[in-house]
């Protein structure tokens, strides 16, 4: 059974346009999917529709999390699900620190799961924090700091991975978390993303560039170009992408509209 799964889904802004025009997919555990598209093709929107942000309207279609219908649910209880979105442009949460974000974050996940509140002892959590961050070379000291206050681009994005390590989702979908890394970075991050697609979880990596696509080979590839996708195949189709570009779809989309 598939870990996630868009039925023909479409997405409004609040305003009613509609950005995502009917988009299905199916991921597994032990999968990485690639969804490729250029900039304001709607990949975002995608995202945050399957995250649950409150902002986006589901106006057609579902969205499965293990065969379960989550298109209502509120994006809390999909993360509850194991379902984590690493966002394109991390907010910062002036007041609340790396470490406490993490805490509340996992043991948040751990309360839903145990039904009662059970958390993570602190030993255990400082440990794994520390050894997670070594690895992801995200430096110890911004451990204390507050979450994405005057982080760089790449320290977000290291911290968006490292928020994945540590809450160990089912499902991760990362939207252009390869944007605005450097080869060292981009290297740690897909890493990172490799080390943790296995049997328990299966990943979505958006992107507009194939770049990250070189370190983490996904097993499926989907051209997203006007809130809909346009051709899938295997990861051949990524290094095509990158000759040629999205002209050809993008050409096909501007006939369509004139
Ligand atoms: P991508 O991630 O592929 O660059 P987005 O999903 O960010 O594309 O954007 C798709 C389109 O929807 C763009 O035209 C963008 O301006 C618009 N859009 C997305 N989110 C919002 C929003 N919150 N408010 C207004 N317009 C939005
Ligand atoms: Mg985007």
């Amino acid at each position: 059974m598939a870990l996630l799964e868009l039925r023909d889904l479409r997405v409004a802004l609040e305003d009613g346009t509609e950005i995502v025009k009917g988009v299905s997919l199916a991921v597994a555990t032990n999968e990485v999917h690639a969804v490729m598209g250029p900039n304001g093709s709607g990949k975002s929107t995608l995202a945050y529709a399957i995250a649950g942000h409150p902002g986006y309207r589901v106006t057609g279609g579902q969205i499965l999390l293990d065969g379960e219908d989550i298109t209502e649910a509120g994006a809390d209880e999909r993360a509850q699900k194991g379902l984590f979105l690493a966002f394109q442009y991390p907010h910062a949460i002036p007041g609340v620190t790396v470490t406490n974000f993490l805490r509340t974050a996992i043991n948040a996940v751990r309360k839903s799961k145990a039904g009662v509140d059970d958390p993570i002892p602190v030993k255990e959590f400082r440990a794994d924090l520390f050894a997670e961050m070594d690895r992801l070379k995200v430096s110890r000291e911004l451990a204390s700091r507050y979450l994405n206050d005057g982080f760089s681009g790449g320290e977000k994005k290291r911290v968006e991975i490292l928020q994945m390590a540590m809450l160990r989702p089912r499902m991760a979908v990362l939207d252009e978390t390869d944007s605005g890394l450097d080869i060292d970075a981009l290297k740690v991050v897909a890493g990172g993303v490799k080390e943790l697609v296995g049997p328990e979880m299966g990943a979505l990596v958006i992107t507009h560039y194939q770049r990250i696509l070189d370190y983490i080979e996904p097993d499926y590839v989907h051209v997203f170009v006007d809130g809909r996708i346009v051709e899938e195949g295997g990861p051949e189709l990524a290094l095509e992408l990158e000759k040629t570009g999205y002209a050809k779809w993008d050409r096909e989309e501007g006939k369509e509209a004139a």
